[in-house]
């Protein structure tokens, strides 16, 4: 049983990650480049490894290669508020211009080809359609619908495996604590980044960030409703 990562360096990936950990014998991780705006939370990614191996060491025995996919060329085909100098701003169809289409498909379909050539069984991804964004490629039915395509086209069956999708962000943190304690929440809560704008000047109860871009207001009132839940 052996498992590829989708691991981006943000919180909802490294909850996944430390899922994995207590479940497969072995686990590889995926992250890309993809010209995002601000490099901190690529930047983070190894950092967040590293600690795994140090602070886990039962799970460090298990996290094997992690691989970097350049995926510059998404910029080419859209234009959005992650890659761009723009202000982050809902759109007319209620989507943040964050939202790059289509992207989750990209990352699991190339994930799948580089699982194929590995030999891992089991793909894993921090897709959650509890919280506000509403991405449709975050949508389990449309990861199902993947799984299958993925089936199909590779004539081999990789289990995509989507541990937060029925999950509030509350529920992650739980979800965090129950699998590595008060230390990999606080890992969490220091290590990864979330914030669109890429602030990391001085850390929050909740982590480091802006403190007013969506993503960190979502990843705040997540923690305090942990903390709220834990008290
Ligand atoms: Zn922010």
């Amino acid at each position: 049983m052996s498992a590829l990562v989708l691991f981006s360096g943000g919180q909802d990936s490294t909850a996944c990650l430390a899922w994995a950990l207590s479940r497969f014998d072995a686990v590889q991780t995926i992250g890309f480049d993809y010209g995002q705006r601000h490099k901190v939370e690529l930047e983070c990614r190894p950092r967040i490894l590293a600690r795994f191996r140090a602070d886990f060491p039962e799970w460090g025995k298990k996290l094997g290669q992690d691989h970097v996919l350049d995926l510059g060329v998404l910029n080419e085909v859209s234009e959005t508020a992650l890659t761009r100098e723009t202000e982050i701003t809902l759109q007319k169809n209620g989507l943040p211009n964050t939202f790059v289409p289509g992207r989750n498909l990209l990352f699991f379909t190339l994930a799948a080809a580089l699982a194929y050539r590995q030999g891992l069984s089991h793909l894993v991804g921090g897709m959650c359609e509890t919280d506000f964004s509403g991405y449709p490629d975050c949508r389990d039915a449309t990861l199902k619908a993947l799984e299958k395509a993925i089936y199909l086209g590779m004539d081999r069956k990789f289990v995509l495996e989507t541990p937060l999708m029925r999950l509030d962000k509350a529920a992650t943190w739980q979800l965090a604590e129950e699998l590595g304690g008060a230390a990999l929440v606080e890992l969490i809560r220091l290590e990864t980044h979330s914030c669109y704008r890429g602030e990391r000047g001085h850390p929050h109860e909740w982590g480091y960030g802006c403190g007013t871009c969506p993503a960190c207001d979502l990843r705040r009132k997540g923690y305090e409703n942990y903390r709220k839940l834990a008290a």
